[in-house]
């Protein structure tokens, strides 16, 4: 068989068993999962597991999440499809491909520089337009394109940055893991003007959100 066929059959059956069979009901995240090439942004020694229901190893010690949380967290941000989107962590851009079908644009910033030019290589091979990747320090945000309608941080902060409730639009939505090295909470914040509201959800295992409103890269090693 064709191996595009199967990677698509491989896809189609990640949907149905680590989705549908869970609790991600938001037809337009089920069809952004459907559609997206996860193997494309796999390294080439990991493709065959690429639409398995685990993280995988991207380099520099990095992971690009299990498909199910990029679901979850994706349905978390209940997009309509005209929002503004800035996500924390763009790895492999995996997860940044999966936005920049359900919002307007998304803007995504990443501390490694080696992981953002292949993002952008992954990107730009599927000739996405409305993602644009920057380099540098994401717990500050990017204050240059704020507010946004929704902010997604895909690695784990001590507790939630300043800097991001900052830039979350009137009436946006945060979903951030928040916890210790060891494991971690999604949790979901709402901005009403000035109030911000916020519950806990699932545990889960994030890699460290390293920076000056996160972890210092020495405090990591220690707690
Ligand atoms: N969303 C990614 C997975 C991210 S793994 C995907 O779909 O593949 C978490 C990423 O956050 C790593 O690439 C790590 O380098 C990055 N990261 C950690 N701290 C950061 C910071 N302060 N600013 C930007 N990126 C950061």
């Amino acid at each position: 068989m064709d191996k595009e066929v199967n990677y698509q059959s491989e896809r189609q059956r990640m949907v149905d068993e680590q989705l549908l069979s869970r609790d991600i009901t938001d037809k337009r995240v089920l069809d952004a999962m459907r559609k997206v090439p996860r193997h494309l942004f796999v390294p080439e020694e990991h493709r065959h597991l690429a639409y398995s229901d685990c993280p995988l190893p991207i380099g520099q010690n990095q992971t690009i999440s299990q498909p199910y949380i990029v679901a979850l967290m994706t349905q978390m941000l209940a997009l309509a499809g005209q929002e503004s989107v800035l996500e924390i962590g763009t790895g492999s851009g995996y997860q940044a491909a999966v936005l920049s079908l359900v919002a307007r644009e998304v803007h995504t910033v990443e501390r490694h520089e080696n992981l953002a030019k292949q993002a952008l290589k992954s990107i730009n091979k599927l000739d996405i337009k409305n993602i644009t990747v920057h380099v540098g320090d994401g717990t500050r945000g990017w204050p240059e394109n704020a507010p946004y309608d929704a902010i997604l941080t895909t690695a784990a902060a001590p507790k939630v940055p300043q800097p991001l409730l900052d830039q979350l639009a009137d009436g946006g939505r945060l979903v951030i893991p928040v916890g210790g090295r060891i494991g971690q909470y999604l949790e979901s914040w709402h901005r009403e003007g000035k109030d911000f509201r916020h519950k806990q959800t699932v545990a889960v295992a994030f890699v460290p959100l390293l920076g000056e409103y996160g972890w210092k890269d020495d405090t990591w090693d220690w707690l």
